[in-house]
């Protein structure tokens, strides 16, 4: 097992891997930014460092500050979280280089999903069903893509090859708007992500957001953990989420699990990672794979009982996986609400002292949150201040037990979005479960 693991992050999930860590005897490291010296993972660590100021920038994304304090407290493994330099390869690479053990993917299988033109390529090769699209880049001939969104038919959405966190994306309607669509998405990811490469897919119109947790030890062995349903989201970012995806078409389903099972096996795949799908009457199309452990990971552990950070963490020890698919079972229903730190109607950001905080509980109710009395919410980054995960033998009773668990969640000195949640968990569609990735936006009337 690994001796040391330097955390390479904040917040939340700093927390919920120092927590798995502690379970399997591991040392842990916290790294901090200047304004971070208050979180409650600083204080549990074994070790803290300060690696910067407050911007994320010199912080949780300067690689030769956290590679340093991997050095300095004799790390063995460096585990990235989510979000920050979670999926960037340079850094996997360098961490490497540096004689740590990366949390994670491999450095070119980090690259390969990162790209989405050669993640769909792969995923294609590999079985998964996928979008009709352009089928690789894009290129200069305006005659040639004319023709492939004849071909895919309207309307068609633009993408970034090396898009990500909703950007980089153009929707086209009709063929007076083609062209220029590309060029001007063409132009943004150029210079958001440095590589204007864009690529075309058909553009589904009610489709909901489900997609399948896998983990694979690099040895051979891959699982997949079933599926979640992410269709509530507002900007493309994830607000509430559940496991299983309530009513899918059942042969689809397990045809797609298993694909994205043998897709691990097939490209070497290593440690946790997700395959997003949208999902449109019965048929799947892979979007793209996220190679880290995900916000909403919470809700799969509760269905079926494995814990996904400790396996990562066993796998980075070299470890075969601890469970064989066989013995894998969905037990019950799960949901998860995102508490953000944020005004319930601006959704502008809320950070703050928090005066009064009191988490729920009983049977069925799980908070991961960094949040205590007196700590101050940050202005400097993401405003999740924690996720209330409810778990039930059926949906309704999970649900029952989130309407409850959210009228005991006191959060005061700060605004945030109890409120829409609470709203959320009684809307009558989303109680029916299936709504497509519109739905918030326009039951918000935006
Ligand atoms: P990112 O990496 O920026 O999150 P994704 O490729 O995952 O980009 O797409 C983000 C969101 O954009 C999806 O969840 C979906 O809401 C929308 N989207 C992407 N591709 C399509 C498509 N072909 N049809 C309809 N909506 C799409």
């Amino acid at each position: 097992m690994l001796d040391k693991v330097l955390i390479a992050n904040r917040g939340e999930i700093a927390l919920r891997i120092l927590r798995a860590c502690k379970e399997l005897g591991i040392k842990t490291v916290a790294v901090h930014s200047k304004a971070d010296r208050e979180l409650m993972h600083v204080r549990l660590a074994d070790e803290a460092v300060c690696i910067g100021p407050a911007p994320s920038a010199q912080s949780y994304l300067n690689i030769p500050s956290l590679i340093s304090a991997a050095e300095v407290t004799d790390s063995s493994a460096i585990h990235p979280g989510y979000g920050f330099l979670s999926e960037n390869a340079n850094f996997a690479e360098q961490v490497e280089r540096s004689g740590f053990v990366f949390i994670g993917p491999q450095a070119e299988t980090i690259r390969l999903m990162g790209d989405k033109v050669s993640a769909i390529e792969a995923m294609k090769q590999a079985g998964v069903p996928t979008v009709p699209g352009s089928d690789g880049p894009l290129g200069d001939d305006e005659g040639d893509i004319v023709a492939t969104a004849r071909r895919i038919g309207y309307p068609v959405i633009i993408k970034a090859a090396a898009g990500g966190g909703g950007r980089g994306m153009r929707v086209v309607h009709t063929e007076a708007h083609l062209l220029s669509a590309v060029n001007v998405t063409r132009t943004e990811a150029h210079s958001a992500f440095g590589d204007g490469t864009v690529y075309m897919e058909k553009f589904l119109e009610r489709p909901r957001h489900v997609e399948v947790q896998v983990i694979a030890d690099g040895q051979g062995n891959a699982i997949h953990l079933f599926d979640r349903d992410c269709s509530l989201q507002r900007r493309h970012q994830k607000v509430l989420e559940e496991a299983p995806a309530p009513g899918l078409d059942e042969a689809a389903r397990a045809e797609v699990l298993e694909a994205c099972r043998q897709a691990c096996i097939k490209i070497g795949y290593r440690g946790a990672g997700t395959f997003e799908f949208l999902y449109e009457d019965g048929q799947y199309f892979f979007i793209e794979m996220n190679t880290r452990v995900q916000v909403e990971h919470p809700v799969t552990e509760m269905v079926t009982g494995v814990d996904i950070v400790r396996e990562q963490l066993r796998i980075a020890s070299g470890l075969p996986l601890s469970i064989r698919q066989e013995d894998v079972e969905l037990n019950g229903h799960a949901f998860e609400c995102r508490i953000n730190a944020e005004d319930p109607r601006t959704f502008m950001p809320s950070p703050g002292k928090v005066t009064l905080y009191h988490p729920p509980g009983g049977l069925g109710v799980r908070m991961d949150s960094h949040v205590y009395t007196g700590y101050t919410v940050p202005p400097h980054y993401d405003s999740l201040i924690g996720k209330l995960i409810t778990w039930g033998a059926n949906r309704d009773n999970a649900l029952v037990r989130m309407r409850n668990a959210l009228d005991e969640l006191l959060v005061e000195g700060i605004k945030t979005n109890i409120d829409l949640h609470k709203d959320l968990v009684r809307d009558g569609h989303f109680q029916q479960g299936g709504v497509n990735i519109h739905y918030l936006e326009k039951k918000l009337g935006e």
